[in-house]
């Protein structure tokens, strides 16, 4: 069989093993598996590389602080997903800007952040953010950060597309920068000489001054605020807790702003193990706050991949592949995930294999139907260093 009908007849195979009987492979189903390929790449290929370091680029500087990025210009499998690393100084400005491509959901590191965003029907919030806590702006909505000391600002800021930073981020500085004055006179009702010592490029991070502990009142006054707020303190929820690690989980249903990301702090003890699984109906984008682990990758098709993290990485997983995470540093291990979708869907081998007719484990993979009684009876989730035990980890309530 030539690579091109042995690639055809297995992507055939594939889809009558599924629910899709023959007479549903239709050409809008070939042209399915074609957008497919272009997303996930072709599978007679290996998987490419899913990790970033991106803590070791140059970034982009400005007065007031720097930003990194993972984009599919550094990362080019991660689609679905970019993410940005950004420093504040005390008073330095993230300036007004809006992405026309992504929604933007925040992770604060260290430090403590301002932040104004408006929506299209005229409420705006301002909220202070600290360590833990996460922030949502829907694609479109402007908005813009300050830096408020003491100390640095850290966060990671991660967006549902992994192509929203090229064309996609929209600067208010750069706007008026190429906009004629006499326009900008009108529109504001101010001479024109008004505009002359504006920046005459994006100014990006620029310098301000500390900001009061008080909010300031904006020119309107006292803003029309949203139903749902914009800020959820992540790391003061409860952790589902397991015997080899935890984690905090925020998706729609606790953050209802959230409706595009879903956000999570796993954290693994030495030698733990986030157990195979799979996301059905969303990309993962990973950075690795603390620790050091491995990822495993499989792409179906006989494919599959490891790649070692370790702290300032950015990592991708894409739809529907299996992986697992397992910290196999000496010190405990901490990831920011970030799904795009507002809900968490997933599907752990433990609970699925626990879930089949004994009979068809053994016939599936030739072994007794009386070896399973050792597996786990339930979810896994998270194994620790010793293994899972028969009973599964479940979830402590
Ligand atoms: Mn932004
Ligand atoms: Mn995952």
């Amino acid at each position: 069989m030539s690579d091109f009908s042995r690639r055809n007849f297995l992507s055939a195979a594939a889809m009558a093993a599924g629910a899709v009987g023959m007479e549903g492979i239709s050409r809008a189903d070939d042209y399915g598996d074609r957008d497919r390929e272009k997303e996930h790449g072709d599978d007679s290929e290996p998987i490419p590389t899913f990790r970033y370091a991106m803590e070791t680029e140059k970034g982009r500087h400005t007065e007031g602080g720097f930003s990194r990025e993972a984009t599919v210009k550094q990362l080019p499998i991660s689609e679905g997903l970019a993410g940005v690393s950004m420093r504040l100084k005390p008073g330095g400005v993230r300036e007004l800007h809006w992405h026309a491509k992504a929604a933007e959901w925040a992770f604060m590191l260290k430090g403590r952040v301002r932040t104004t965003v408006i929506s299209p029907d005229g409420t705006s919030e301002t909220n202070d953010f600290e360590a833990g806590d996460v922030w949502y702006f829907p694609r479109g909505h402007g908005h813009a950060l300050q830096g408020m000391g003491p100390g640095e600002a850290h966060f990671v800021l991660i967006f549902d597309d992994g192509h929203f930073s090229e064309f996609g981020t929209f600067g208010a500085s750069d706007w008026l920068a190429q906009t004629p004055p006499e326009v900008l006179a009108k529109n504001f009702g101010v001479p024109k000489s008004t505009f002359a010592q504006y920046p005459k490029i994006e100014a990006f991070i620029p310098q301000g001054a500390v900001p009061s502990e008080k909010q300031p009142l904006p020119l309107m006054g006292a803003q029309r605020t949203p139903p749902n707020t914009h800020k959820y303190q992540l790391m003061d929820q409860e952790p589902r807790k397991f015997r080899g690690g935890q984690e905090r989980r925020v998706t729609v249903k606790e953050f209802p702003v959230s409706v595009g990301i879903t956000g999570v702090v796993l954290e693994l003890e030495p030698g733990g193990l986030r157990e195979l699984h799979w996301h059905p109906n969303a990309d993962e984008w990973q950075y690795w706050i603390e620790g050091s682990g491995r990822v495993g990758v499989f792409g179906s098709h006989g494919r599959s991949r490891i790649e070692e993290f370790s702290v300032g990485d950015a990592g991708y997983i894409p739809r529907g592949f299996g992986h697992y995470i397992e910290n196999t540093g000496n010190t405990p291990l901490k990831v920011l995930i970030g799904f795009n979708s507002g809900e968490y869907q997933a599907i752990d081998a433990s609970a699925w294999f626990a879930s089949n007719p004994i009979d068809i484990l053994a016939a599936n993979f030739g072994a007794s139907a009386s070896s399973f009684d050792a597996f786990p009876h339930r979810r896994v989730f998270i194994a620790p260093k010793e293994g899972a035990s028969r009973d599964g980890e479940g979830e402590s309530k």
